[in-house]
């Protein structure tokens, strides 16, 4: 008997008459040289990668694959049981004590994933009754571990941290006629860098605003460490702030190249992920030899400071002719640079004109980004050449003029 088929409408990304927000996957063939270049083969045709986030040109380099080569046949592959049973490996604790020495943290935890840290941050510091306050334009996974939390959610205006004050006012002012009993706890999370608008949370502020209300504040750093600060600290540095952070997050797949993620702030904070966080608990832990190739990683990055001066320099050299070209930008100076064409239908046609001309540009749009900001997310890397950036900015001229006379 056949199974009866749920009457449910079909999503959008199915719907034939939206096909420019249907998602397809690109297969990378190969990386066509070894020469640290930024370009793939796809289909056959050599692309200049500007929509990866390996914002250091560390992904494919030599002695990470010499790292992880080495760490492998000594470790094995698999760590074969998750951390807290018998996979934590000696590569495992010795990245995690040179990632507490690279934050200025007193410990940092490794987890798999970002999305896996972001959910551990947040389910263990929050549950019903307590209080998540997000940036309206803060990353899915921050969204999705505040939903699984229970807490009660509120999504403030993007950086609008006068908004963060009212709401941790407001919420002291509720939690003070309630009956005694253990203050709800009060979150507040964010990009430190936003993925998809490249500016920065106002960290300042809403720190000031954690500690006078008592609350936690966390910061998800997956594109500003390695990257910005005077020494690629992230934007904590950049900031000045260190213990203020209460939750730093970092991943190791963007500027380190590698893969996985972790949490550093104080010990407690981590004793306290360690006994609780289901998503570090319950998952078989990290190949040691990724822990292997992203110490490597993180060594090389913070001795070779010209890869973060290149990137931010690549930047800076985008902006300014892109500014000359007339090509509308956003309010951002990390290697981020997205380009706002409105339509998903504009951004998926600007995707395909770049590509016909040797260049790659993922379109990103809803739900993403809402709709009427549909983008073209420019990313720049160590890996590209000066030329390659004249490139680009001369093939978006071209076809956002092309655009604007159709
Ligand atoms: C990429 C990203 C994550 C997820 O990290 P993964 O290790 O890829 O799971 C989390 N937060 C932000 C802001 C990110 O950009």
């Amino acid at each position: 008997m056949p199974l009866p088929r749920p009457n449910v409408r079909a999503p959008a990304f199915l719907d034939a008459r939206a096909p420019s927000l249907r998602r397809v996957r690109r297969i990378v063939q190969a990386f066509p040289t070894q020469d640290g270049s930024a370009h793939v083969l796809i289909e056959g045709r050599r692309l200049v990668n500007f929509c990866g986030n390996d914002y250091l040109g560390l992904a494919r380099d030599p002695r990470l694959a010499a790292a992880l080569r080495g760490a492998s046949s000594e470790c094995g592959v698999g760590a074969g049981a998750s951390h807290l049973v018998s996979g934590h490996g000696r590569e495992h604790q010795a990245l995690e004590e040179e990632l507490a020495a690279f934050t200025g943290c007193e410990r940092a935890l490794l987890f798999s994933t970002g999305y896996m840290a972001n959910l551990a941050a947040i389910t263990s510091l929050a549950g019903r009754g307590d209080l998540v306050l997000l940036d309206r334009f803060s990353h899915a996974s921050l969204i999705d571990a505040a939903l699984l939390s229970r807490a009660r959610l509120r999504r403030y205006a993007h950086r609008d941290w006068g908004a963060v004050e009212r709401a941790l006012e407001r919420q002291r002012g509720a939690a003070a006629g309630e009956a005694a009993g253990a203050a709800p706890a009060r979150l507040i999370a964010t990009d430190g860098v936003f993925s998809m608008d490249g500016d920065l949370a106002p960290l300042p502020q809403l720190a000031a605003a954690a500690h006078a209300r008592g609350a936690w504040l966390i910061v998800d750093d997956a594109h500003g460490l390695g990257v910005i600060g005077a020494q690629g600290r992230g934007t904590l540095e950049h900031f000045g702030l260190s213990r203020e952070v209460g939750v730093l997050v970092g991943t190791l797949g963007k500027a380190f190249g590698t893969f996985g993620a972790f949490i550093a702030g104080s010990a407690e904070l981590i004793e306290r992920l360690i006994q609780q966080a289901r998503t570090y608990i319950y998952t078989t832990a990290l190949p040691q030899p990724i822990a292997a190739a992203t110490r490597a990683s993180l060594a090389i990055a913070q001795r070779e400071s010209w890869r973060r001066e290149r990137v931010l320099a690549l930047t800076g050299r985008f902006r300014a002719a892109a500014a000359a070209a007339g090509i509308p930008l956003l309010e951002s100076a990390t290697p981020i640079q997205p380009v706002v064409l409105g339509t998903p239908e504009a951004a998926v046609a600007a995707s395909r004109a770049l590509e016909q001309a040797g260049l790659w540009v993922a379109a990103i749009r809803p739900p993403t980004v809402p709709r009427d900001s549909s983008r073209l997310r420019v990313t720049l890397s160590a890996a590209h050449t000066e030329d390659e950036v004249d490139r680009l900015v001369a093939a978006l001229a071209q076809i956002l003029a092309a655009q604007a006379r159709a």
